[in-house]
């Protein structure tokens, strides 16, 4: 039986190192997805494919198959028949449980499913805090691009931490060195790039119908300054009894503190991103003159804004971004 519950938030992180310094945040889907499978169960969640460079579901069975679902992939990923392979395992596993994995629309629409489908009691449902996902396409183009000028892409991240959490470092490797990927990270950010329906997203709220929603921990060094860490904090909002005992069960591999929803408050918690002014241009670019083209227009700092920035920063001003 599953039932709401009045939200309640937490704000933790892995205690094992290693662990965290691999994880976008504070390693919530870690703790969440390694006790799943060290009791035998199944993980969903959204794997990067390096043949062809989409976000893909798939279901989970071991930690190593785990380890190519870990770090936050900035484009829409592909559910394609994970529901219904969901159900399958389940009906032929009736005695096991699942852990699903995905951003709000997509663990929303599994609830759904679960419901209408009465396996309810059989899942755990996680959704993820979105600023929202780029086209699938636009990625897998850049990447070609990459591929096409470079070789071959071995590894992706957008969230390495060598520069701690609130500093990420996005980068693929080709032919073995780093090339950094800053104007398709900047491109994600400055709101032109999502697709329509992140412009009116219902999920994002602190109220949702998930059993568990977790995200990054954003301001926690102001909010929390004594729980703080540089290496990566996790959100956690528990919505349901299922998600309160999930919660339970991952406590002790978890550093955690008990906080509220003033504490957590982020942009992507109370309402959906905004629509760029420069939406339509960006599209209209992309159409016409193709990947390369709007990456350079949209994805870099204008030579005068650099310019502008290097001298407030020489005389101790703020920066300038655009
Ligand atoms: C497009 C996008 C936008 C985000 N926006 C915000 C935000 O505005 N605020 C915020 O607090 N957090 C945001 N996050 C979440 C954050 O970046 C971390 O992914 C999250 O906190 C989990 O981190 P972790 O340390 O627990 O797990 P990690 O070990 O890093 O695991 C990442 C988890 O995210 C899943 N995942 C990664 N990319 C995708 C994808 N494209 N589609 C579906 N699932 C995916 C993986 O399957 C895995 O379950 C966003 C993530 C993505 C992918």
């Amino acid at each position: 039986m599953v039932d709401l519950i009045d939200t309640i938030v937490y704000a933790g992180r892995l205690k094992d190192k290693s662990a965290l310094m691999s994880s976008s945040s504070g390693g919530a889907f870690t703790a969440l997805s390694d006790f799943f499978l060290k009791n035998g169960n199944a993980v969903v969640a959204a794997v990067y494919n390096y043949e062809n460079h989409t976000a893909e579901f798939q279901m989970i069975r071991d930690e190593k198959q785990r380890e190519g679902a870990k770090g936050s992939k900035y484009m829409q990923s592909k559910p394609g028949d994970i529901y219904w392979e969901a159900y399958s395992w389940l009906m032929e596993n009736q005695e096991k449980e699942l852990l699903f994995v995905g951003m709000g629309c997509q663990s929303d629409g599994f609830r759904k499913f679960s419901e209408i489908k009465g396996i309810r009691d059989q899942v755990y449902i996680v959704d993820i805090i979105c600023h929202g996902s780029p086209s699938p396409k636009l990625w897998r183009e850049y990447a070609e691009l990459i591929q096409k000028k470079d070789g071959k892409i071995t590894y992706l991240t957008f969230k390495d931490k060598r520069n701690g959490w609130k500093s990420p470092t996005a980068y693929v490797k080709v032919n073995g060195a780093e090339k950094p990927i800053k104007d398709y990270v900047k491109v994600f950010y400055n709101r032109c790039a999502l697709r329509p329906s992140c412009y009116e997203c219902p999920y994002a709220t602190t109220e949702r119908k998930t059993d568990m929603t977790i995200g990054d921990f954003w301001h926690i060094e102001e909010t929390i300054p004594d729980f703080y860490d540089p290496n990566g904090n996790s959100l956690f909002l528990i919505h349901t009894n299922r998600g309160e005992e999930l919660f339970e069960k991952i406590q002790g591999d978890l550093d955690y503190r008990l906080s509220n929803t003033t504490q957590c408050w982020q942009a992507n918690l109370e309402a959906p991103t905004k629509k760029s002014e420069q939406r339509e241009e960006f599209w209209s670019d992309y159409q016409r003159k193709g990947i390369d083209f709007v990456m350079k227009k949209y994805g870099t700092v204008p030579m005068k804004t650099k310019i502008k920035n290097k001298l407030l920063r020489i005389i101790g001003g703020g920066v300038h971004r655009e």
